[in-house]
């Protein structure tokens, strides 16, 4: 079986072109315009097989889907999906199939909710790094610390004010955000009460602080915010747990949004800063 060099393919793909759009539009180029962008970028290096065509189709059970056609390629995203920033990385994760993965899967590849919104290790590597370089596309790492450096305790809003620079989800942000930061916080994904999935940051991950969801079925506290659906105002809100909530400190819990999905996104925010630096360069 053939085996990828992630940064060669996912990342090295997304900086190439990333530095293109760079030259040609400087601080112009956000949000990344996907659909004209796959076509033209396609066009330009495999004038043989280009994107052709980039739409909303009816793909139930799907989010997205990359199909050969005769001349070229068609990238088709779930037109059910209401979301615009949903719909951007979906487009951006098919692009990254496109490029990286289409010699190995000829007739082109469907993916589900899961491969896109969920970017966990458990999932597999093709998906993994077509999510690397949607992120890395949409979200450039010196860009985002331009916006909120490693160091910032984050807030909402400027979590929210980088989703829409970007033009992606909120989630979507807040996962490319825990990505470089050196300060310890946790996403947890949770649905009905339990523990869906969770993502560390570096330094969270490093001092102990994360949900071993594999192993275990885990509740959330009976006060964690997706069970107070009271304080929550436009599907948002923020409170102060004490120690022995979520964890054993004190944590910050802001809930990032509850009503795009079937399931409740909780950001914690946890204090002390970490003791080890992280690399400059994107780790992941
Ligand atoms: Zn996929």
């Amino acid at each position: 079986m053939k085996t990828y060099n992630l940064a060669s393919s996912a990342q090295g793909w997304a900086s190439k072109i990333s530095e293109l759009l760079k030259q040609v539009l400087g601080t112009e180029r956000f949000p990344v315009d996907i659909v004209t962008l796959a076509q033209e970028y396609s066009m330009q290096i495999y004038p043989n097989e280009p994107i052709i065509a980039v739409q909303g189709a009816d793909l139930p059970g799907f989010e997205g889907a990359l199909y050969r056609l005769k001349k070229g390629w068609a990238v088709f995203y779930n037109d059910s999906i209401r979301s615009k920033g949903r719909i951007k990385f979906t487009l951006a994760h098919e692009f990254g199939h496109y490029l990286i993965h289409r010699l190995d899967h000829p007739e082109g590849m469907q993916c589900t909710s899961q491969d896109t919104v969920r970017w966990d290790s458990a999932y597999g590597l093709i998906e993994q790094q077509a999510n690397t370089f949607a992120a890395n596309l949409l979200m450039p790492f010196d860009d985002f610390r331009s916006q909120i450096p490693a160091t910032t305790r984050v807030t909402l809003d400027m979590l929210s004010h980088c989703a829409d620079r970007y033009g992606v989800s909120l989630m979507a942000a807040t996962l490319q955000w825990l990505r470089y930061t050196a300060k310890r916080a946790v996403l947890v994904v949770s649905r009905d009460g339990y523990v869906l999935w969770s993502r560390s940051s570096e330094p969270a991950f490093k001092s102990g602080v994360y949900f071993k969801t594999s192993e275990n079925l885990i509740e959330i506290p009976s006060t964690a915010l997706p069970n107070r659906t009271d304080l929550l105002v436009d599907g948002r809100a923020s409170i102060q747990h004490p120690a022995n909530v979520w964890l054993n400190e004190e944590v910050q819990e802001v809930v990032l949004m509850a009503d795009q999905y079937d399931f409740a996104i909780s950001l914690l925010l946890l204090d002390g800063s970490s003791t080890f630096e992280l690399p400059e360069d994107d780790y992941i």
